[in-house]
């Protein structure tokens, strides 16, 4: 594995849904490809949405894709000669992401990672708040609140469902603004239908 001084850290794209994570890590991992730089962009086997093996934004832009299990599945999959590093929906992956990116960060590899900041219920989503941390370049995307047009940094669920992982696009989430934003809607407006 050659290593030159130049190369090997870690940028992060974090934010709500919407906020263009896709695109932007879509528009980063290109350019490169483009330039003939090796590259290799993954996500979760878990995110089926709209393709198995690409990373598709909400606005239909795409890149190929590998889907990996796990963060050591990632690992094992990234080849030798690859620069640069993409990967999608990093909120899904095992903690073990920070180490993984960490390790192939020393190798000299650029990583982008793309993923939610925030669950659902505002809370810290790991292993995205960790890799921020550890990332020589960090980026807060926002997304146009869907109820008055401000700064969405939310993601609110619009359907009732107490687990974490909900996977779906415009119908279960909207992105919010602080003063729009309320993790209790969702199940207030089911209990005001019963
Ligand atoms: P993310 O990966 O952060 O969920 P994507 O990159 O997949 O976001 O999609 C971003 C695109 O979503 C925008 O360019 C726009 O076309 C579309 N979009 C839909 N709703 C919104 C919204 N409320 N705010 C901003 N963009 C939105
Ligand atoms: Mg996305
Ligand atoms: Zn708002």
């Amino acid at each position: 594995m050659h290593r030159r001084a130049d190369q090997g850290w870690i940028e992060v794209i974090a934010g709500p849904m919407f906020s263009g994570k896709s695109e932007e890590l879509i528009r980063r991992v290109t350019r490169y490809h483009l330039a003939r730089v090796p590259t290799q962009t993954f996500k979760p086997a878990l995110d089926t949405r709209y393709a198995v093996a690409e990373v598709v934004s909400h606005s239909r832009l795409s890149t190929e894709a590998t889907p990996v299990g796990d963060s050591a599945e990632l690992l094992r999959t990234v080849e030798d000669r690859t620069v640069i590093v993409g990967i999608d929906e990093g909120q899904f992956f095992d903690d073990g992401l920070v180490e993984v990116a960490e390790m192939l960060a020393g190798a000299g590899k650029n990583l982008i990672i793309a993923g939610l900041d925030l669950d659902y219920l505002g809370r810290p989503f790991e292993p995205i708040p960790s890799l921020m941390l550890r990332a020589e370049y960090v980026t807060k995307s926002l997304a146009v609140c869907h109820k008055c047009g401000g700064a969405g940094l939310f993601t609110q669920r619009v359907v009732q469902s107490d687990d974490l992982v909900v996977l779906g696009a415009t119908d279960t989430y909207e992105a919010r603004c602080r003063r729009c934003y309320d993790p209790n809607e969702a199940s207030q407006t089911t209990m005001d239908v019963e």
